[in-house]
């Protein structure tokens, strides 16, 4: 986790790329399978498919949010849980010897990358197999997993919660990251909407 902050940390831009990237896989993988099963989608408003992030100024928080396909329990350990997923030691193989850390993505751990800018996130998650589950975690490779009794449900889908380092603060900034969103968006096929919080 260390070599992967400390290589990427020029770089920490692409923290944003990456979870939108993953909001937007998840965003068709539900719609692909309304194609055979309208019921997966729900009714009204909390069928929409889309992307929306939020800042907080005051809690220094960014939170990003999809309407997709969500994650079970067995899901979040799985996909965020383990430092050891395959693309982990490929990664800082190419890193050391001074492949294009830029790539993170391709190799199956673009996730991680929301530790160059913050140092607690909580992923809350809710698939339609499973009931609402909170993954909460510290850049120290360790997480916690509980059945989530207190947030909003979320009807379906993700919400990923980045509480800030200090360093990181100049992403609460609507322009920079106004400016980031457009940046990273121009090949994602979803709606994506900003939201922020006056101070
Ligand atoms: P990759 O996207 O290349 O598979 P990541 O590290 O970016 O690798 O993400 C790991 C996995 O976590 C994804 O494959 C997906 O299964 C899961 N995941 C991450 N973000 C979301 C999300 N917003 N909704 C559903 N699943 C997600
Ligand atoms: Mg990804």
């Amino acid at each position: 986790m260390d070599i992967i902050i400390n290589s990427l940390y020029s770089n920490k831009d692409i923290f944003l790329r990456e979870l939108i990237s993953n909001a937007s896989d998840a965003l068709d993988k539900i719609r692909f399978l309304a194609l055979t099963d309208k019921e997966v989608l729900g009714e009204g408003d909390t069928a929409k498919l889309e992307i929306q992030i939020k800042l907080d100024k005051e809690k220094k928080i960014i939170s990003i949010c999809d309407r997709g396909i969500g994650m079970t329990k067995e899901d979040l350990i799985k996909n965020l849980g383990t430092i050891a997923k395959s693309g982990t030691s490929a990664f800082v193989e190419k890193m050391q010897t001074g492949g294009d850390l830029n790539l993170i993505g391709q190799f199956g751990v673009g996730f991680y990358s929301v530790y160059l800018v913050a140092d607690y996130v909580e992923v809350i998650s809710k698939h339609n197999d499973d009931k609402q589950h909170v993954w909460e975690s510290k850049a120290d490779g360790s997480f916690a997993i509980s059945e989530d009794t207190w947030n909003e449900p979320l009807g379906r889908g993700t919400e990923i919660k980045l509480h800030l380092r200090d360093e990181a603060k100049e992403y609460l900034e609507e322009d920079k990251l106004k400016d980031l969103v457009k940046k990273y968006s121009e090949f994602i096929n979803f709606p994506i909407y900003l939201w922020a919080t006056k101070e």
